[in-house]
């Protein structure tokens, strides 16, 4: 165990240095005072990392992960990144990514016990519960991934309801807000809202507008 954490910070050391062979002036410039135009807020359990699949260095993002892409009102950590990113960074977009084979998704959708973790699960559950009559058609992984895209709409939908977007939209209708699935089978990103910038685009996401799948 303690050989395996060493291996990391052995591996690091090897990482620094290869990147200094190549490039001297590589950690200098990534410390330079790019401001990030994206915020993104993914799950946790994906396995590919967001400036992987979007083709972005690390400077351009401001990343918040937890499990299944949830925004929760209550939550002080996400309010607090999404504050920090729209108030002071000022970024044009808030991207909220799903994605299908989502663990967190998939654990809600389970009756069985799974402890504190059904707490924090809960929204994804009741969502399910409320397009059960459309869910209940169909079965396993299409079922899932429809979940997965569903619950997409529902956080960008929770996102655009603070109180942190609500004003940036008085002042100007920036940011704006996506609602994405990420497809780990093909890499490919599917976008599952448009780019929603007033409370009027916002309608359109809404489950009690919408109703139905
Ligand atoms: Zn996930």
């Amino acid at each position: 165990m303690v050989e395996s954490i060493r291996k990391l910070l052995e591996n690091n050391e090897h990482w620094v240095n290869e990147m200094i062979a190549e490039d001297p002036e590589y950690f200098s410039r990534r410390n330079d005072n790019q401001t990030p135009s994206f915020l993104w807020i993914g799950c946790s359990d994906n396995k590919f990392q967001p400036n992987e699949v979007t083709g972005t260095d690390a400077g351009e993002l401001v990343v918040h992960r937890n499990i299944a892409n949830l925004v929760v009102q209550a939550d002080m950590n996400v309010l607090s990144v999404i504050g920090y990113a729209v108030e002071i960074l000022k970024v044009r977009h808030v991207i909220i990514c799903g994605h299908y084979g989502c663990n967190g998704v998939r654990t809600a959708m389970q009756t069985s016990d799974h402890g504190f973790l059904d707490n924090w699960l809960r929204a994804v559950r009741e969502l399910q519960g409320y397009y059960w009559n459309d869910l209940k058609m169909l079965k396993g992984e299409e079922r899932e991934n429809k979940l997965v895209e569903l619950n997409v709409r529902e956080q960008v939908y929770n996102l655009g309801k603070t109180s942190i977007i609500q004003n940036a939209w008085k002042k100007s209708n920036h940011p704006y807000l996506h609602g994405w699935v990420h497809d780990p089978n093909t890499g490919r990103i599917l976008s599952q809202t448009g780019m929603i910038h007033s409370d009027m685009s916002l309608k359109e996401v809404c489950k009690f507008e919408t109703g139905t799948i």
